[in-house]
């Protein structure tokens, strides 16, 4: 799901649509629509020769997009581990730490991942390490929304064609009104029927060590 530094970013500059409101690319496709109709992040140019090496932490839109919408893991990109309780996920929190009934509904933009690249995020990923981590199975995983930038009119500048950005991060569910004023660059999944399981009793029965 990261970024590679041969992936070029894919500067698509957005105007408001005459009449109805909500940004538009000026050279919109069918394709920069998505859930609810919101307009699509593009993403990152394939890279051409070499795709140089991934900078953790920059996520590739289209590619977590992808992963929510297949469950493929947010690591190496296959089907994502899948048992009868459903499919595997990290989340970089306890129960401890949050509220009774968690992670019931939890919301999240992380994709699921496969057995291997769980024992190896386990072992090697400083972040799951410093906040404990709970390895979960989700029965039903369901589209919920998006996250993106939050653009609005330029009241300073009456009748002005282009957005200001109002937002650098917004979540948005399918249904908010705001909506078609996100440039909307990873999809929210809601994680229902969760059930709280044992990583290394999973890498076990799955034959990873
Ligand atoms: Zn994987």
């Amino acid at each position: 799901m990261a970024a590679w530094t041969g992936e070029a970013l894919i500067e698509a500059p957005v105007i408001i649509r005459p009449q109805v409101g909500g940004i538009a690319f000026v050279d919109e496709l069918p394709t920069d629509r998505g859930v609810g109709n919101a307009l699509l992040h593009r993403g990152r140019r394939p890279a051409r020769d070499t795709r140089g090496r991934p900078m953790f932490g920059v996520v590739h839109t289209n590619r977590q997009r992808r992963a929510m919408r297949k469950l493929l893991c947010h690591v190496c990109g296959n089907d994502a581990d899948r048992t009868d309780l459903g499919v595997l996920w990290l989340l970089d929190n306890t129960a401890a730490n949050c509220p009774p009934g968690w992670p019931e509904e939890e919301l999240t933009v992380h994709p699921p991942l496969c057995l291997g690249c769980a024992a190896q995020a386990a072992r090697q990923c400083p972040e799951l390490e410093k906040k404990g981590f709970t390895a979960l199975r989700v029965r039903d995983p369901q589209p919920y929304g998006y996250r993106g930038k939050l653009y609005a009119r330029n009241l300073d500048r009456h009748a002005s064609p282009f957005p200001i950005l109002a937002r650098g991060t917004e979540n948005l569910a399918f249904l908010d009104p705001l909506l078609p004023w996100l440039l909307a660059a990873q999809s929210i999944l809601c994680l229902v029927g969760c059930t709280i399981v044992d990583l290394g009793a999973e890498l076990a029965a799955g034959g990873v060590r």
